[in-house]
């Protein structure tokens, strides 16, 4: 809304230097939290809730839409009503967001998963969580629940924030013209995504997109000498099985992936870590994430291979959007099961630790020191004030 950008003052006032309550009567965003999870999760719930209430939402009251593809018990609802008073709706994932598409063969499907199962990748032979990742990957921001909104906040089960929120980051992502926020970066495991890089970077290639400079990012660049080596090695992988197809799919869906423009770049494996994110759902809407998305789909590569949505949202960011769409939240203190990022151990001013870094130029790196490129300016918080991190 309009009345949000006429806000004259640059940040909202924190009280890292005495006991005041923020300010709490600007106006909102059009933002919700998301949180699927299943009944089971009770407990990791109510963690995540009072650590989000405790450190942000219980001056901000942004609702919550809770999703699941069955359905929430009266012990769950009544139990996360408990722990806050914001506005709390509860949302039935339908078959169509959530099953094996019509177009693959559940036969060859099932067996794709019990092979990467026996292969011990990490959740590769768990169904649900392929159901999940391409959920969170294409499906979520079609849920009728968050139609009325324009941004969210993605909350899961056994998160922990260790330093009080205290200013809206909508808002703040609002004035700076954000569309993407994270707060950890990390390397993914190899063996999950072994050709997500060659479709998403075909889906690049085939629609002509140049990069805006995020797309570096993901990608490791060979030594001139080693590139015709990768090239024969890209070549002699093995191409995602056709088996999945039946009649219903088509074709023309999936691009060459073998084509030589792809210069022998590989993924370097670098991903925003999405379950925390706070990003635009128009993005998610857009014309140009969702043929990424189906074209990503139609590889089979949710199922045949266990592709995140982590990485999906990543590359599709480095494919779509420039390092100024993307916002660092290097002041959020986070922690997710074993992996946490610290503000208190952490210079405001320090740079991203990711691989992108290593491969920006001296130029690039300067304005990375100035902030204008990468985040916008950290609201003046003292570093690490009040952050505990454990
Ligand atoms: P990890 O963080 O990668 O280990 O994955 P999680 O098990 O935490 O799953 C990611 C998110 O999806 C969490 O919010 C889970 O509660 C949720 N989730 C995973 N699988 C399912 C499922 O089958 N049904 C529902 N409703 N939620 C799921
Ligand atoms: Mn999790």
């Amino acid at each position: 809304p309009p009345s949000i950008l006429k806000i004259s003052e640059k940040y909202d006032k924190v009280f890292a230097t005495g006991c005041l309550d923020p300010p709490v009567d600007k106006p909102r965003a059009n933002a919700a939290f998301v949180v699927l999870a299943r009944n089971k999760e009770l407990d990791g719930v109510l963690q995540s809730i009072k650590s989000i209430e405790r450190h942000f939402n219980r001056w901000f009251h942004y609702p919550y839409v809770f999703l699941n593809d069955g359905d929430f018990n009266s012990t769950f609802k009544e139990a996360v009503l408990n722990h806050t008073s914001a506005p709390v709706e509860w949302g039935k994932i339908t078959p169509d967001l959530w099953d094996f598409p019509e177009w693959a063969e559940p036969a060859v499907v099932k067996e794709g998963i019990q092979k990467q199962g026996d292969a011990a990748i990490m959740y590769g032979g768990m169904e649900s969580y392929h159901h999940m990742c391409r959920f969170y990957s294409g499906f979520f921001y079609k849920h009728e629940l968050l139609q009325k909104y324009e941004w969210y906040w993605r909350l899961e089960p056994e998160i922990k924030y260790f330093c009080d929120i205290t200013y809206d980051p909508f808002i703040h992502m609002i004035r700076e013209n954000k569309t993407y926020g994270f707060t950890i970066a990390v390397k993914e495991l190899k063996e999950t995504v072994p050709n997500i890089f060659r479709y998403a970077s075909a889906y690049k290639r085939t629609n002509n997109i140049t990069s805006q400079g995020l797309w570096e990012m993901f990608v490791e660049k060979p030594e001139e000498d080693e590139t015709k080596l990768l090239k024969d090695d890209h070549k002699s992988k093995t191409p995602l099985p056709q088996g999945i197809l039946n009649s219903e799919r088509g074709t023309g869906a999936l691009p060459d992936i073998d084509s030589d423009s792809m210069e022998g770049e590989t993924y370097n494996m670098c991903h925003f870590w999405s379950n925390f994110e706070i990003a635009k759902l128009d993005w998610f809407r857009s014309k140009e994430y969702n043929d990424f998305f189906e074209m990503m789909d139609r590889s089979g590569g949710f199922w045949m291979e266990r592709w995140g949505d982590a990485p999906i949202h990543s590359l599709a960011a480095g494919a779509l959007l420039g390092p100024s769409d993307i916002h660092y939240f290097r002041d959020f203190g986070y922690r997710h099961t074993t992996i946490q990022h610290c503000p208190a151990n952490a210079p405001a001013r320090q740079l991203p630790r990711i691989p992108y870094l290593e491969t920006t130029t001296e130029d690039e790196k300067k304005r990375l020191e100035e902030d204008e490129y990468w985040a916008s300016p950290d609201p003046p918080r003292e570093n690490g004030v009040g952050c505990r991190c454990k």
